[in-house]
């Protein structure tokens, strides 16, 4: 009996595979159910009480010897694929994708803005995100405890109140006035902060381009001519646009600017509120008390500016329902956008 054990023995030692096939045959006979060693388990029973220990310790040897042999055989296996994948790659296997991640669908706005009035002469200025007063609020006609600085709420510093994230870029745009002598033509692209609770349609942080053009003889012609272009440019040539007077302390006369609604085409739907417009931009001609605090003669020069929400553009050219899926960083919603560019 222990002769014919010695053998099974060296039997799975001395065992070798080459293919899958090969492992599963030396895990039928040695480890699945009814295995070969589980046989002589069983057969335990017929032996004299006395021979019964040392039996039961060498098919416990054996089942042992069988268990690791099959991990050693798993391992080779692996290792030989591996080996022969290196000297043999399958050329036919189709390429493995890139990770490339995309551009956010607010950065691709941006660009796409710029790249717009860049065709007509205009250049990018940036400034600081935290703002003082002046820059912010007080250049731009909005003075200390008028109403309309409610409408622009923001975050200051308690124990310094002159400093405070910029709610527009507007601040840029007074401080290449100061720098520069018309004429200008610029736009300011960037991060703005408002006190506002977040929900599908605001947010506290959001993002701006606005736009300035001051020379002399500039006039409300001049304006609607270079936002009608931008409005065709960037929705499309069919469609719409008008002009409503409006109100911001920086510019006299002021009007909103509405494009006809891209989901229904003007006929009326839950977007545009059933009025088949939606609002895109303000905008005005350069208040001249504007003009005069940076420095720059009213008598000389007049200029227009416009500003609008990055985000509010996206959703519209991408109908996009709901504010918050910019910040979530979802991939699920920023794969959509991957071909942008
Ligand atoms: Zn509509």
């Amino acid at each position: 009996m222990a002769v014919n054990l010695q053998a099974i023995k060296d039997e799975i030692l001395g065992y070798t595979v080459s293919t899958e096939e090969d492992l599963e045959q030396f895990r039928r006979q040695y480890i699945g159910r009814n295995n070969m060693i589980a046989a002589l388990f069983a057969e335990m029973k017929n032996l004299p009480a006395e021979e019964r220990k040392a039996y039961g310790q060498q098919i416990n040897e054996l089942k042992d010897a069988a268990t690791e042999k099959f991990s050693a055989l798993i391992a080779q296996l692996e290792a030989n694929g591996q080996q022969q994948q290196e000297e043999h790659p399958d050329l036919t296997l189709p390429p493995r994708p890139d990770a490339l991640g995309g551009i956010h669908p607010i950065t691709a706005t941006r660009r796409q803005i710029i790249r717009i009035f860049e065709r007509v002469g205009f250049n990018v200025s940036e400034g600081p995100e935290i703002e003082d007063d002046w820059h912010n609020f007080s250049a731009l006609n909005f003075p200390e405890n008028h109403p309309a600085r409610e409408m622009q709420d923001t975050f200051f510093i308690e124990k310094k109140p002159d400093i405070a994230l910029r709610t527009h870029t507007s601040s840029v745009q007074v401080r290449v006035m100061e720098g520069q002598k018309p004429p200008i033509r610029t736009l300011s692209p960037g991060r703005v902060y408002r006190n506002e609770a977040i929900s599908a349609r605001a947010h506290c942080v959001f993002h701006q381009v606005e736009g300035l053009f001051i020379d002399k003889g500039v006039s409300f012609a001049d304006l609607k001519q270079t936002l009608y272009y931008f409005a065709k440019e960037m929705f499309g040539q069919n469609i719409k646009v008008r002009f409503r007077p409006s109100y911001f302390p920086f510019t006299e006369p002021s009007a909103e600017m509405d494009i006809s609604c891209l989901i229904c085409g003007g006929t009326g739907c839950n977007v545009c509120k059933h009025s088949g417009w939606v609002e895109i931009l303000g905008s005005g001609m350069v208040d001249p008390a504007v003009l005069q605090n940076c420095g720059i003669d009213p008598e000389e020069y007049s200029g227009f500016a416009f500003g609008m929400g990055i985000e509010r553009i996206t959703m519209l050219k991408y109908g996009i329902k709901d504010l918050r899926l910019f910040t979530e960083n979802d991939v699920r919603f920023l794969r959509q956008f991957r071909s942008l560019i």
